[in-house]
């Protein structure tokens, strides 16, 4: 439980989270705080807003619509990764869900889900007091990638928010898992998305996991067995080059000369030698799977 971060705050840590972001506008100050309150606050909630095309989604989320009025969320995680700011206080997002799910946030206490909502909009508490909302730009059939750029901004968003209020990724939930009217994000797991905030939370808040790509590749390193089948590979393929140099069809318009026979002769040498080398790259490529196995 814990009293929202002011605009200013949640700048500073969007900020040092690597977020960029763009303000909306009065984001500041535009909220539905005349009709309820905002805080304390519990967690956060990822949604997808089933529109296209960044100008668009955003303006809906800042303007809502005639029954649903804006602002919609907090902010609008765009598919190039930009988070846009539209509004701060409270937001149309959670609606009503599930008390139990609320309870299981608030103690960060449940597996690798909540338990599923038995209730909704009609019949839940209020959430839009308790979760900041961000929506996120997708389809949301299913189909509709999910960019690099995109996922990565969600997971730092998120990072910024449990960072600033000392939560762990068990505050960050997902509307389905809110709402049982509710099927968003859908795309991506919300475990999954739990597990990359929870790791990046385990890093300062300026890790980016590009960094970390240098250990990665040590990470593959090969056995001696392996570095042996490589070796014994090139061998192969280098050998076979130098064969080819005097193949028999090199000389096909030349007269039969002592060079050209000896050519003539290795033909099934060489035969040999592809078979020996079809085996030693089934022997490396089945190493290789096992290499990625291990990794
Ligand atoms: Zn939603």
């Amino acid at each position: 439980m814990a009293t929202p971060l002011t605009a200013d705050r949640l700048l500073k840590a969007l900020h040092d989270e690597g977020v960029t972001v763009v303000e909306v506008g009065d984001w500041r100050t535009h909220n539905r705080n005349k009709v309820g309150v905002f805080g304390p606050v519990n967690g956060s909630m990822v949604h997808h807003t089933v529109t296209k095309g960044t100008a668009a989604t955003v303006a809906i989320c800042r303007d809502g619509y005639a029954d649903l009025p804006g602002p919609l969320c907090h902010g609008v995680i765009a598919k190039n990764g930009r988070v846009h700011l539209v509004g701060w206080g409270r937001a149309n997002h959670a609606g009503g869900g599930d008390p139990r799910v609320l309870d299981q946030v608030v103690a960060e206490d449940y597996d690798t889900r909540p338990t599923p909502p038995t209730r909704g909009n009609t019949n839940g508490v209020d959430g839009n007091a308790r979760f900041y909302g961000w929506e996120c730009e997708n389809l949301g059939d299913g189909n509709d990638p999910w960019p690099a750029a995109q996922y990565n901004a969600i997971v730092r968003v998120q990072a910024a928010l449990c960072r600033a209020h000392g939560w762990t990724a068990k505050s960050v939930i997902g509307h389905l898992e809110w709402s049982s009217d509710k099927i968003d994000p859908r795309g991506f797991g919300m475990p999954a998305l739990r597990a990359d905030v929870a790791e990046r939370l385990t890093h300062p808040a300026s890790w980016s996991p590009d960094d970390e790509a240098p250990q990665s590749e040590e990470d593959t390193d090969m056995t001696p067995a392996q570095e042996a089948l490589l070796k014994k590979l090139a061998a192969d393929v280098a050998e076979l080059k130098k064969q080819q140099a005097v193949a028999p069809w090199a000389y096909r318009n030349a007269k039969l000369d002592a060079e050209s026979r000896a050519a003539g002769r290795r033909i099934p040498d060489m035969h040999g030698r592809i078979e020996q080398l079809q085996t030693t790259l089934d022997a490396l490529t089945k190493a290789v799977a096992e290499l990625k196995n291990r990794a």
